[in-house]
């Protein structure tokens, strides 16, 4: 069994795109909006801002109060929208209860839209013509990538349908040839199902969820989970203790799929400025 170190393969990712932005002399700017006091959000954001620093991009932080308007965040955006010193606009999700997520995601121009949650770019990835990569599936790819591991022919089983995270992931899957199944809540025999996987990747958001009985020897089980356990300590869906003996690879949570989500991030940004630059001709 072997352990996939997210953290060693997001840095070369950030290295390569600091390298490439150095060598081009580009001048690129995120903008990275908060709202509210969510403490998970501030520390996703903390961590945007200090990949930032590492690639060489400028990142500006708009933290605006718990109270702010869906006309003035919708403003925001349609300033960032215009302004030639943002090239990537990402909106911290979950936002509070009052604003509508949907129009906010709809309002960035989809030239900006760094995180690939747009509907043109969702549209676009569902085609397989696409510029911007979604994050987290993206960063999924690069780690079964770093294992050697050939996706085509392989059976691949999701398991979480969501917008952002299983529904992505099986197209990326898909396109490199995979078969994929997608598991969700209404899955009948879940396990047996899981047990087909060559490549399973899991992202329900429960502690413990992946069981070795759910897991065919040999496996490349990627944890996109992010939970915290009883003791409130940082882990993934897979049970990893009992799960790794099985695996041919695993990513640990964290330092697995999670440091991989910025460094894909990192990596829109710099396309972000690369498609303005091309427009502007
Ligand atoms: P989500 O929107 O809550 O989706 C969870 C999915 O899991 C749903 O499709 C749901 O099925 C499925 N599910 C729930 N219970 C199930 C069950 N008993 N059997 C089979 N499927 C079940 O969550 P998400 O946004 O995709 O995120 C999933 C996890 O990934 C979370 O822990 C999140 O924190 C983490 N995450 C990590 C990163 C990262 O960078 N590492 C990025 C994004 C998300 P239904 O559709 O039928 O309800």
């Amino acid at each position: 069994m072997n352990i996939i170190d997210g953290k060693q393969v997001s840095a070369a990712v950030k290295e390569r795109i600091r390298a490439e932005i150095e060598r081009d002399g580009l001048d690129i700017g995120l903008a990275v909006i908060i709202v509210g006091n969510d403490p998970a959000s501030r520390v996703y954001v903390n961590n945007k801002k200090k990949a930032c620093e590492v690639c060489s991009i400028k990142s500006y932080e708009y933290a605006l109060p718990e109270d702010t308007t869906q006309e003035q965040l919708l403003e925001l955006i349609d300033t960032l929208n215009a302004s030639p010193n943002v090239n990537g606009i990402l909106c911290q999700l979950p936002l509070p209860k009052h604003l509508d997520e949907k129009a906010v995601i709809e309002a960035i121009s989809p030239l900006k839209d760094v995180d690939a949650f747009n509907a043109v770019n969702v549209g676009r990835i569902m085609i397989g013509d696409y510029a911007f990569l979604p994050c987290t599936p993206a960063g999924v790819m690069e780690l079964i990538h770093s294992t050697g591991t050939e996706v085509s022919g392989k059976e691949c089983v999701v398991i979480g349908r969501s917008n952002i995270v299983g529904k992505p992931m099986a197209m990326l899957l898909l396109h490199e040839n995979g078969t994929v199944t997608v598991c969700h809540s209404r899955t009948k025999d879940l396990a047996e199902v899981c047990r087909r996987a060559d490549i399973l990747v899991s992202a329900v958001g429960k502690a413990g969820f992946v069981t070795a009985d759910m897991v065919k020897d040999g496996a490349v089980v990627i944890d996109v989970g992010m939970n915290r356990n009883a003791d409130g300590k940082l882990c993934g869906d897979v049970d990893f203790d009992e799960v790794a003996p099985k695996c041919s690879y695993i990513t640990p949570v964290p330092g697995g799929v999670g440091p991989m989500t910025i460094a894909m991030l990192m990596q829109n940004t710099l396309k972000a400025k690369r498609l303005q630059i091309q427009d502007e001709q």
